[in-house]
């Protein structure tokens, strides 16, 4: 294993499980396929190490909790970013951090990549090696041309998405090493939080998702809407059905909105487009209402109904507990 390129997990303990499965699961691959080492740089509020799945990091070459106050806090990523900095150490050859995926991940990224200097690659597709340097592949135009970028600094930062790591049954608990940060790191910014009047849950984290497209009109998302309130589920939309004005722009899903990983996501006159797939999870089952048998979302959904809304979703409200 050579040493001259190398991948750093940066995870945040204050974002959760989800986050750190899904950043060390890139890494474990990125770092197989490139045949390098991989360290995993824990940001903690505590020098305590927290009961975490210590299985899902082994293989990392280090494991390294980095504590201080500040980084308690989920939303300080200046802190993040400078406590980042003063952890690591001069490198020959180039590394890449690897931030958890999602919005917060890539705020993060554009922090670290600003305090130390790197090459922000954004939200990639994948990153390989290639005997030269670091690659990293990213979808453009809505997903309908890849870009290639070449790392042309010693650190880049990333965000992927490729699965989550699986906790190795048997493996040896890994053994961070402790770190407390002693001087004082900047504080989170000013964040002016007013009261949002949507009364479901977001649909980023949620574990059932309810969403319609241009197939649905507002009648449809007003069933939506109850179907989601009755199921305890968030409520998503494609683009067509926000430009359209049926759903709030926050509740976007695609490439060009947000990610989901929930359990379920029923997909209700949506025709199954690669821009409003890249934003479902590959782990994530998919069932599609679509009046059209030949409608690309049945391809890959888990359960198809080829079916009008007009029909279908009152006759599944009727049969649905209030
Ligand atoms: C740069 C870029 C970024 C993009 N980002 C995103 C993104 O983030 N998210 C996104 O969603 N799109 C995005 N798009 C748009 C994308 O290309 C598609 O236009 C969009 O995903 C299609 O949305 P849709 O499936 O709702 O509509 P359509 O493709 O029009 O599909 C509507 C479906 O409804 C079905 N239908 C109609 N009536 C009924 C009925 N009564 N009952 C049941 N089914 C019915 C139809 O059979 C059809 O399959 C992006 C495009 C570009 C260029």
């Amino acid at each position: 294993m050579s040493d001259a390129h190398r991948i750093v997990a940066v995870i945040p303990l204050a974002w959760g499980e989800e986050a750190m499965l899904a950043t060390l699961g890139a890494a474990l691959q990125v770092s197989a396929s490139a045949g390098c080492g991989f360290d995993v740089l824990l940001l903690g509020g505590s020098a305590q190490p927290p009961s975490l799945q210590w299985e899902s990091m082994a293989g990392a070459k280090t494991v390294q909790l980095v504590a201080h106050e500040a980084l308690g806090d989920a939303q300080n990523l200046p802190a993040m970013a400078t406590a980042t900095g003063q952890t690591l150490r001069e490198q020959a050859g180039q590394r890449v951090l690897l931030v958890p995926p999602g919005a917060d991940g890539e705020e993060l990224a554009g922090h670290l990549a600003a305090q130390l200097g790197a090459q922000l690659l954004g939200r990639c597709n994948q990153l390989r090696w290639d005997g030269a340097g670091w690659l990293a592949e990213r979808a453009g135009w809505g997903g309908r041309k890849t870009l290639e970028l070449r790392l042309a600094a010693p650190l880049g930062v990333a965000c992927l998405r490729l699965g989550k790591a699986q906790a190795v049954a048997g493996a040896v608990t890994v053994e961070p090493q402790v770190m407390a940060l002693q001087h004082s790191l900047p504080p989170a910014m000013a964040i002016e939080q007013s009261q949002s009047e949507q009364r479901l849950a977001p649909v980023q984290g949620a574990r059932l998702v309810v969403s319609g497209g241009r197939g649905v009109n507002e009648q449809g998302f007003a069933l939506l809407e109850e179907l989601a309130s009755r199921l305890d589920a968030a409520l998503g939309g494609s683009l067509p059905a926000v430009d359209a004005g049926l759903v709030p722009v926050a509740r976007q899903v695609g490439i060009s909105g947000n990610f989901v990983s929930a359990d379920i996501y029923l997909a209700v006159g949506i025709s199954g487009t690669p821009q409003h797939l890249a934003g479902i999870g590959s782990e994530t089952c998919i069932l599609a209402v679509n009046k059209d048998p030949a409608a690309d979302i049945f391809k890959v959904a888990n359960v198809g109904v080829v079916a009008e809304w007009e029909e279908l979703l009152p006759a599944l409200l009727e049969q649905l507990p209030a």
